[in-house]
């Protein structure tokens, strides 16, 4: 059987073999495999220095200090910890916490929790761009507000956030900032120097690393105090205790390594593969792109497509890896609540693509889509336009 082609990178990304390769040498005998918390014998020393090694390099991405990187099993976890450990922390200061209606559903969820134990959330309504805006963001911010979480780039839409202004409302209002950076991070560059970005969640499979791996950034300067949400040890300076998954960790590393050295070139090419498939697609008409056409992470393309039954649309490109603009395949198709978020209509919304390229999409792969998406989008719409003829 043929595979489709994936066009589902925003979903997650294959490791790259020489992350893999890594990431072996770290499980068997012959290998790293110790504990890095054992302190009496080389095993333990070696694993340490191989998570020592990885956390300078996912620093060294984010430009923070490595006593700043705390490891977690992924963006959802980070978000978590974030969310709940700073809200838990800082309840004595006050109990509202400021976020948008399209994060993602880990951001979402950790909030919606906290509504439950007392918390007061504010979901702002980005523009139809996906952005929230630096004066909507001071807007919202009371008194009492303690926390503010938003995305650096959006995993549907691609829209990325302006971070460096809106950390500059956040900090001048003396609230903490956490960004949800899991589709950034190893895309577009990050700058904690720069930026007044306090807690910023990260996952390694969306950038060439293994599922099940990630991290939190806890600003040390000035200090961020979080709540643990598991106990047991105290690893990570008390903010997460377990043992370190070594193989997973020095995966992480390698691939932020690899993400930083490639990052403008690699955004580069996929702005490159952007354009392509944009202008393969400009001779057919009524289709629109969803979110920034600019400032974004060039990989992720959201399509919607007048005139055109979603499910119909994504049974007929069953040669496209890719996702649907609704929230699962289920008999009621519910439009993804991203897309209704920035205002797009329920009709254009159930037939929205998200196409999501990355470091093994090829020119082909993009022409390929390009023609199968015309062909699909035309044929529905003659058939569509004959049966109403025939009613
Ligand atoms: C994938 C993703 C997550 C979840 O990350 P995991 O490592 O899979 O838990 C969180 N936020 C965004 C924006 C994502 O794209």
């Amino acid at each position: 059987m043929q595979l489709p082609v994936y066009l589902d990178y925003a979903a997650t990304t294959p490791v790259d073999p020489r992350v893999a390769a890594r990431m072996a040498e770290c499980l068997t005998l012959d290998g790293h495999f110790g504990n890095p918390a054992s302190r009496s014998h080389i095993f333990g020393w070696q694993a340490e220095e191989i998570v020592e090694t990885a956390r300078r390099d996912v620093a060294d991405l984010l430009r923070c200090d490595p006593r700043e990187i705390v490891w977690t099993s992924g963006a959802t976890e980070a978000n978590n910890l974030a969310i709940k450990g700073a809200a838990q922390f800082y309840a004595d200061k006050g109990r509202h916490i400021v976020t948008s209606c399209i994060e993602h559903k880990a951001v979402l969820d950790s909030c919606k929790f906290l509504e439950t134990q007392g918390f007061e959330l504010t979901y702002l309504k980005p523009g139809t761009d996906g952005l929230v805006t630096p004066a909507q963001l001071l807007e919202a911010i009371r008194p009492d507000t303690i926390l503010v979480s938003l995305m650096h780039v959006n995993n549907e839409i691609g829209s990325a956030h302006d971070l460096e202004a809106l950390g500059a409302v956040t900090r001048a209002k003396g609230v903490l900032f956490h960004v949800d950076a899991a589709q950034g991070a190893g895309k577009l560059p990050i700058d904690l120097q720069l930026w007044n970005v306090d807690l910023l969640s990260l996952s390694a499979h969306k950038v060439y690393g293994p599922k099940g791996a990630g991290a939190l950034y806890v600003r040390r300067e000035p200090r961020v105090n979080l709540v643990a949400q598991i106990h047991g040890g105290g690893h990570e300076r008390g903010m997460r205790s377990g043992t370190l998954a070594t193989h997973q960790i020095a995966g992480m590393g390698l691939a932020f390594k690899l993400a930083s050295e490639h990052i403008s070139e690699e955004k580069q090419r996929l702005i490159g593969l952007r354009e392509r498939l944009l202008e393969a697609l400009s001779d057919l008409d009524g289709w629109q792109l969803h979110g920034h056409a600019t400032q974004n992470a060039p990989g992720i393309i959201n399509l919607g497509f007048a005139d055109v039954d979603g499910e119909s649309l994504l049974l007929s490109l069953r040669g496209l890896a890719m996702s649907s603009g609704s929230a699962c395949m289920s008999a009621t198709l519910e439009p993804s609540y991203v897309l209704r978020g920035i205002g797009v209509a329920d009709e254009l919304a159930q037939s929205a693509l998200r196409l999501s390229l990355g470091r093994y999409t090829a020119e082909a792969d993009v022409d390929a889509a390009a023609t199968a998406i015309k062909n699909s989008v035309s044929q529905l719409r003659l058939a569509g336009s004959a049966r109403l003829q025939n009613a």
